[in-house]
């Protein structure tokens, strides 16, 4: 069988070389990748019922279940419950994929209307027999492979269509994998989208939702990127703060028509998305600190981070709805907050300060008037790659400025302004 499988191979490479027309190619490359993956079916393993904590080398769930055994994670195994949707399965978002895949995530669904090119092979996770595949379709051959116990759900469609969103917005709120589960149906959203359109839609979908959220992106000179968590009324939402990475006003369809090609590398794609992935770990399993934003210079290898507030402002209606229900639930959030901190005073006073988890002190009712300087204002034309410096790392009770963030922060804002003006 596995010879025959290796003849057949040959021969469709062979009659892939000799076809000059590329559309017949890509026809061949597709009936090639069926049989790579029926030769790999032969090796793929069952699935696994329960997640063993066993250290055996036939276990594939070990090294993370010893997380739980070395006090990092309090219950690992739960990640089989939660549901993420991955939003562009591109350079980053594959890669995110193919990792929450190998963590053992309970459900994936993944969104994405492109095909592999062989374009994308400067990139992570396709491969180039995959080319022609659309790319759910391949992520969910190779992410089965790899890990057949995540439930996967492709959807190949453009979420910026009004089909593709209302398909988009009922995947979200299907509970059927976790029926008694609270809100909506998944517990994340990924956006790993290319395009500020895209990027607006989803925003508009999780702020209508109620749904937690996080960004990622990487600009378009490939050395810079950054990832953001996006709750909706509680941290601002992409239309409250100026769009942070790429040109606006520029039209993305238009520049990829005229074959305008932005530069990307597998490095920062993959740190981005290492980034992304370790952020929902935490989000998720409850661990460490979950980041609100965090920017990653390439150039510099300077991460800054920040916290963002929503802008009372904002033009999006839900983001106003969603501001306005986080602040009439002030009460009922600072009393548990208060609980919970005499609760940890009580049985560990000294770890008071290192348990103070960000998002108690992010957003004060006191605060939300200065919020907008947030969200600053540019000239028209230009976004922020990072944000502005004044919310860097800033000392609640301190009025002053941060002195070292800026001058990188300000470099960094030439780049892209000089980016942009190319
Ligand atoms: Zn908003």
């Amino acid at each position: 069988m596995e010879a025959e499988l290796k003849g057949l191979l040959s021969d469709l490479q062979s009659l892939k070389d000799s076809l000059p027309d590329p559309s017949h190619q890509i026809s061949v490359g597709k009936i090639q990748a069926r049989l790579e993956h029926l030769k790999l079916g032969n090796a793929q393993r069952s699935k696994i019922k329960d997640m063993s904590a066993e250290v055996v080398d036939s276990n594939p769930y070990s090294r993370l279940m010893a997380l739980q055994r070395m006090g990092i994670v309090d219950n690992y195994e739960r990640i089989r419950e939660f549901s993420v949707a991955i939003v562009g399965i591109g350079g980053v978002g594959s890669v995110a994929a193919e990792m929450l895949t190998r963590c053992g995530i309970g459900r994936l669904l993944l969104y994405d209307y492109d095909k592999v090119e062989l374009a994308n092979m400067n990139r992570l996770f396709f491969r180039p027999e995959q080319v022609g595949m659309t790319k759910t379709d391949a992520a969910v051959q190779t992410l089965s492979d790899i890990n057949p116990d995540v439930v996967l759900e492709s959807y190949t469609l453009n979420i910026t269509t009004v089909q593709g969103f209302e398909i988009f917005m009922s995947s979200l709120k299907n509970k059927s994998f976790r029926p008694d589960k609270e809100g909506t149906g998944v517990d994340l959203v990924l956006s790993c989208v290319d395009n500020y359109e895209a990027r607006m839609v989803v925003n508009q979908g999780c702020n209508e939702l109620n749904q937690t959220w996080m960004e990622s992106g990487v600009s378009e000179n490939a050395v810079s990127g950054h990832i953001q968590l996006l709750v909706p009324g509680e941290t601002a939402c992409f239309a409250c703060a100026p769009p942070l990475v790429v040109a606006s006003g520029v039209d993305e369809r238009t520049l990829k028509r005229e074959g305008v090609c932005a530069a990307s590398l597998p490095t920062t794609m993959g740190v981005v998305a290492g980034l992304l992935v370790q952020n929902t770990l935490k989000y998720l399993l409850k661990f460490g600190n979950v980041t609100p934003y965090l920017g990653y210079n390439a150039l510099k290898d300077y991460f800054p981070t920040m916290e963002m507030k929503p802008n009372p402002q904002c033009s999006n209606a839900a983001c106003l709805e969603r501001q306005k229900e986080y602040i009439l639930a002030k009460p009922a959030r600072d009393a548990a907050a208060r609980a919970k901190m005499e609760a940890e005073a009580f049985v560990e006073p000294e770890c008071l300060h290192a348990d103070n988890e960000w998002n108690i002190s992010v957003v004060d009712d006191s605060d939300v008037q200065d919020s907008s300087a947030s969200s600053g204002a540019l000239p028209e034309g230009l976004v922020h790659e990072l944000p502005s410096a004044d919310e860097f790392q800033k000392p609640p009770a301190s009025a002053e400025t941060t002195a070292t963030p800026i001058d990188d922060l300000e470099d960094l804002r030439k780049q892209l302004e000089a980016l942009n003006a190319a």
